[in-house]
């Protein structure tokens, strides 16, 4: 079958993704341009700042070294810094070392700047910074660049050489970076292009890798749809997807069970309402057409197969109800003795001398439970144990009392349940041996319904059997006690 919107889910898997890694390509390229475009200067200011700090530091940590000159000339060339260093006893301050280095003439400082550098780091404690637009001291002396829009720094320290105290200054500027920004704009371009195109050719691949697996488990699932259960999901590629598909398996698995399970059912209810049905036609036919046939025993048969499907129908109306909740546990204080005591006389009063019903218990026991349920619970148990007692017709009902746990045990003197065939009595419509034995009144349906109550009871449950020995099934409830 062709379904006119089996693209669809793709397609918006593309759009969606590429959504995303545009919106991502903008995030990276807006926070590019953003540090391009405002805190570019202000972080390469920054920087400038901390170097020309750290040098100072470095510097007035080996002042006493006798290298100190090699040192100060690298530390110049290293960071384009311009140092100076005066002896500051007497004014004008005499200067002890100058590094000229490749620094523009333009960071010469003059002496009268010196002096207020001078006061002001006194009043500053010895460490000072200034960071001073461009100096228009020199205005007229220099020819104007365009780097004059930058700021100079100027690190000054105080200390003592052991003798005398020299004041240490250095000097760098920092200038806008224009031909920087301009390189770096049009790269930020070819990155923009770059992003924009690798976002595309991401989404395309991504949704493409992504969509495949969920495209086949699409297919696959609609042949389970159209009760295909031999389908098997195994797309590879992602953990999810392997997960979903173990799971969609197992719901293959379940449903093709289901689907058998069903069609069992139905193939085993026809049967068993086609057959009372049959022979309550044909009795019903012989008594009209031949005389002589309306006798008691042809009227049994149909009384007893009429009985035989109102048992059925009754028993398959019951694990529906069951099964499907719609009749609610509906619990009470109940003695469970009493009411498998009257139980047993019931069947006693039925099968009159032909078996041996005995019933053994210590004390009466309460419950909290379902009676009517209960009943049922009783009544099926009893009633397999009549109809298997093989030919000592021994059933024998047991009450024990085990802590605060009462457990009753219906036992047979029957032909006991092989072993392997244990765990199937609980099953609908499974019955032991040949499916459809008529000399035994049954439906299949007694034990499933056993367990269906007993389950709802949270109520623990089971049997034990032994060939040619006879069955024991039990079951246990808690004891009401106030
Ligand atoms: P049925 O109506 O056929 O008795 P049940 O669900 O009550 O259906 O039982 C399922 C099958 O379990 C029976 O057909 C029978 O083969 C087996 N079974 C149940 N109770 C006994 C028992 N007491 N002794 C031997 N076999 C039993």
């Amino acid at each position: 079958m062709k379904h006119p919107e089996s693209k669809k889910p793709s397609k918006r898997l593309r759009k969606k993704l590429l959504m995303y890694f545009l919106g991502f390509s903008a995030i990276i390229l807006g926070a590019l341009w953003l540090m391009q475009m405002v805190f570019l200067d202000d972080l390469y200011k920054a920087i400038r700042t901390v170097g020309i700090e750290k040098s100072a530091e470095y510097i007035c940590e080996n002042i006493n070294d006798g290298e100190i000159v090699a040192l100060l000339d690298e530390v110049a060339n290293q960071n384009d810094i311009r140092i100076e260093v005066y002896g500051t006893n007497a004014v004008p301050f005499t200067q002890i070392y100058s590094s000229v280095g490749n620094m523009d003439l333009s960071l010469e400082i003059l002496p009268h700047r010196l002096i207020s550098y001078y006061n002001e780091t006194c009043n500053q404690g010895g460490k000072a910074l200034f960071s001073e637009k461009i100096d228009s001291d020199f205005q007229g002396y220099l020819p104007k660049n365009e780097s004059q829009d930058g700021v100079d720094l100027t690190c000054v320290r105080l200390m003592s050489n052991g003798k005398s105290e020299i004041m240490l200054v250095l000097r760098t500027r920092v200038t806008p970076i224009e031909s920087t920004v301009t390189t770096m704009r049009f790269i930020l371009i070819i990155i923009t292009v770059l992003l924009v195109v690798l976002s595309v050719t991401m989404s395309v691949i991504l949704s493409w890798k992504l969509s495949k697996p969920l495209k086949d488990i699409n297919e696959k699932a609609k042949a389970l749809a159209g009760e295909d259960y031999s389908v098997t999901f195994e797309g590879r590629g992602y953990r999810e997807i392997e997960e979903l598909n173990a799971t969609l398996n197992v719901a293959a698995r379940e449903l093709g069970l289901a689907s058998k399970l069903r069609e069992e059912l139905i193939a085993n209810v026809s049967h068993d309402l086609r057959t009372p049905l049959t022979m309550i036609k044909g009795y019903a036919e012989v008594m009209r057409d031949i005389p002589g046939e309306m006798n008691e025993e042809n009227l049994q048969a149909i009384v007893d197969e009429s009985t035989r499907l109102s048992n059925l129908v009754n028993d398959l109306l019951d694990i529906s109800k069951l099964q499907s909740g719609a009749v609610p546990v509906e619990k009470s204080v109940f003695s469970l003795t009493d009411c498998a005591s009257d139980i047993l006389s019931r069947f006693a009063n039925l099968f009159q001398q032909q078996y041996t019903l005995s019933f053994d218990y210590q004390q009466s026991v309460s419950v909290y439970a379902d009676k009517k349920r209960i009943e049922q619970v009783l009544y099926n148990l009893i009633s397999n144990a009549v109809n298997y007692s093989g030919e000592k017709k021994i059933v024998k009902v047991t009450q024990r009392i085990m802590g605060d746990k009462v457990r009753l045990e219906v036992s047979d003197s029957g032909q006991g349940i092989e072993p392997e065939k244990l765990a199937h009595i609980w099953d609908r419509y499974y019955r032991v041996g040949s499916n459809h034995q008529r000399a035994v009144v049954g439906t299949g349906l007694g034990l499933s319904i056993v367990k269906e109550i007993l389950d709802k009871h949270n109520s623990h449950f089971g049997v034990t059997s032994q060939t040619g020995v006879g069955s024991t099934f039990w079951f246990d409830l808690d004891i009401y006690s106030e």
